[in-house]
């Protein structure tokens, strides 16, 4: 485990030593926090979490969860009408109205925005490069290709872990500048404390989770989490 200095340049510190956490029961009630309920869920849970599970493995199991995390979260979309001939002759049917946006927080949000295409394969990828400074563990945005023209009805900013909560805050402050009626957050595994924060900064938003854990270890880390999301779906240990 890397240690990091203070920026005055004091003794050794470690990013969330020393900072109150709040505890999972604390956090369980928020507003437009939605916690995953479904059996296939937790079962696809375990073997995530498993670190025996490989790469491989590892990155289908986020897919096939973020194909679930798509399904919870697109339940109260807006449909439109829209009149079509069946085989057998007209009817007025329901579609989608405006796109969906979804934006993976690389590189750790890939696996989960490619679950989300499975559920909706025309769904916008505005890809977003938001890092972790291991020191400060604030987010630093290193690439932003999102487009110039909006026609969304709803945007979900992905990745896996809320463990600080600061790339989902950064995110959705990136996102909010464009003109999206609707913003979500989606992950995997959050802590309470990042819960909490992205909540209390950004109310107005739905936050969708597979599962609520205990705390973050010093070094800003989910307990007990998977370890390191991008790392486990990419094979860079
Ligand atoms: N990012 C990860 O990949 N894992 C954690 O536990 C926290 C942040």
């Amino acid at each position: 485990m890397t240690e990091t200095t203070t920026s005055s340049g004091g003794r050794p510190s470690l990013p969330m030593q020393g900072i109150p956490q709040p505890r999972r029961d604390e956090v369980l009630d928020l507003p437009r926090v939605h916690i995953s309920t479904h059996p296939v869920m937790a079962h696809k849970m375990t073997a995530l979490r498993d670190k025996n599970t490989p790469p491989p493995e590892f990155y289908r199991q986020v897919k096939e969860i973020g194909a679930l995390l798509a399904y919870e979260a697109t339940a109260n979309l807006t449909l439109e009408t829209v009149p079509i001939e069946t085989p057998m002759g007209p009817m007025v049917s329901e579609r989608l109205a405006g796109g969906i946006g979804v934006t993976p927080i690389l590189r750790a949000g890939l696996g989960l925005a490619e679950g989300f295409r499975e559920v909706i394969p025309d769904a916008q990828i505005w890809h977003l490069g938001l890092r972790r400074d291991e020191q400060t563990l604030q987010a630093i945005a290193y690439y932003n290709q999102l487009p110039h023209r909006v026609d969304l009805q709803v945007c979900y900013a992905v990745d896996p872990m809320l463990a600080t909560g600061g790339s989902a805050i950064d995110a959705i402050n990136v996102l909010k500048r464009r003109d999206i009626p609707r913003l979500c957050y989606v992950g995997i595994i959050a802590a309470p404390y990042g819960l909490l924060k992205l909540s209390q900064t950004h109310p107005d938003i739905d936050i969708y989770i597979a599962a609520l854990d205990e705390s973050l270890n010093d070094m800003g880390y989910i307990l007990p989490g998977l370890g390191d999301a991008g790392d486990r779906q990419f094979g860079t240990f």
